[in-house]
């Protein structure tokens, strides 16, 4: 009777099992994106239907295989990925999700399928502790409507700009006592409309720039520049803004002054020499782009500009005594179009572009942009960059020199002013 009883649970349990492997079979034959699961080790266990069809591997074949004979990335420039950037990879490592939606996958065939990713560890109670699962569909068609728009975009953001100048030129004339004369409420009415025209230029100024900033289409010239002498010169550009807002502004260099005799026994401070690779064009945009909001979101204070750094990295940072960003706004700053949504911001005029093309060009020369702001105390927007040693700055310039005429000797360096470390 007790076993009887026994052997009926087990059958039970045995079916439902089965059932089970049953269900998730069909369920993993009939979803339309790619299934994988590896283990631990990075070998693939189960590789789906659909899988099969983006890759263009039999499960047959590519379960038993490490994931990265069979799933090759490929970034945006046709590179393989290093192992490190591998999304499966920082799972396993990790054991925290990660996403991926800009990389491509090489099939079996060798064609390249533009895919987006998501990769999952996989918790202990499943049995697969320290595997991942990874969920993934082709994104073909998606990216080629992104690149119509961003094409669209840039194509109209270009056309319009050239007529938008034109206006913005003549109202500029109408205003211009020396030209037109014009009554006190027609001058108010062109006042208004030629703010307009400016806020609509500077818009298809930013499109244009976020959208070449996408598809790689930025200009990019870079020349060794001396951080410290570049900020320094923007700085007393812009001074005038700050101030006629009333508004202080300070430039504060440091980290790593030295203190030296000179040959007349006094004491000098040698300031380091800041140098990076990049295009001056670029970075004033940055700078400038950072330095605009400053004032803009501040209402009373100061602001700062400063530089320091360490053997590898050149810090710039923009801090300023205004309104703060909110936390919960912190992570999306960055993104197209995204703008803190308040009375202030509803007020002052702003495309929210500015921070997203500072992020792709900061991307552009391998550094990283970020800020810490306190809400009604103020922001401070950090800008690291990779450092170039007085060495490699010399390479670079020759390097330069000889490229852009090949057939004269190369010139001399100027001797640097300062140390680097
Ligand atoms: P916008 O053209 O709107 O200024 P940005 O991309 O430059 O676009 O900035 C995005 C948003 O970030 C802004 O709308 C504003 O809400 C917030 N922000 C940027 N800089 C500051 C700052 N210095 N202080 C407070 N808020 C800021």
């Amino acid at each position: 009777m007790f076993f009887g009883k026994k052997n009926k649970n087990s059958t039970n349990v045995a079916d439902s099992l089965k059932n089970e492997q049953a269900k998730s079979d069909i369920i993993l034959a009939s979803i339309d994106d790619g299934v994988v699961l590896l283990d631990a080790t990075g070998v693939i266990r189960l590789f789906n239907p659909a899988a099969e069809n983006i890759t263009g591997w039999s499960a047959k074949d590519a379960i038993g295989l490490d994931h990265q004979s069979v799933l090759k990335f490929i970034n945006g420039k046709g590179e393989a990925y290093a192992p490190i950037q591998n999304p499966l990879n920082k799972t396993l490592q990790n054991k925290t999700p990660s996403r991926d939606s800009q990389s491509s996958l090489k099939t079996n065939s060798e064609r390249i399928i533009p895919i987006a990713i998501s990769v999952s560890p996989l918790g202990q109670d499943i049995g697969q502790a320290g595997g991942v699962v990874a969920v993934f569909r082709d994104v073909t068609t998606e990216r080629q409507h992104e690149k119509q728009s961003a094409e669209f975009i840039s194509t109209a953001s270009h056309e319009m700009r050239t007529p938008v100048a034109a206006i913005e030129g003549y109202l500029a004339l109408a205003l211009n006592e020396k030209v037109a004369t014009v009554d006190a409420k027609a001058r108010e009415y062109l006042v208004k409309a030629h703010l307009s025209t400016v806020h609509l230029g500077n818009l298809f100024q930013d499109l244009l720039t976020a959208s070449k900033s996408e598809d790689g289409r930025l200009s990019n010239h870079p020349v060794v520049i001396d951080m410290g002498e570049f900020l320094q010169q923007i700085t007393s550009d812009i001074k005038f803004t700050a101030e006629k807002k009333g508004l202080t502004l300070e430039f504060l260099i440091g980290g790593g002054d030295k203190s030296v005799s000179a040959s007349d026994g006094n004491q000098r401070v040698i300031r380091p020499l800041f140098y990076v690779n990049a295009d001056p064009e670029r970075l004033r945009e940055i700078v400038t782009n950072l330095f605009d909001n400053a004032v803009k979101y501040s209402e009373k204070g100061r602001i700062t500009v400063g530089l320091t750094g360490n053997d590898s990295v050149v810090q710039f940072r923009i801090s300023d005594t205004g309104q703060g960003i909110p936390s919960t706004d912190i992570a999306h700053l960055f993104q197209k179009f995204y703008r803190v949504d308040n009375s202030a911001t509803r007020v002052i005029g702003g495309t929210g572009l500015g921070l997203f093309i500072c992020k792709k060009i900061v991307e552009l020369y391998g550094g990283r942009i970020w800020v810490d702001s306190k809400l009604g105390e103020g922001s401070t927007f950090f800008i690291n960059l990779p450092r170039i040693s007085s060495a490699d700055k010399s390479n670079l310039e020759q390097q330069m020199a000889s490229t852009i005429n090949p057939s004269e000797p190369t010139q001399t360096v100027d001797t640097p002013r300062g140390v680097i470390q």
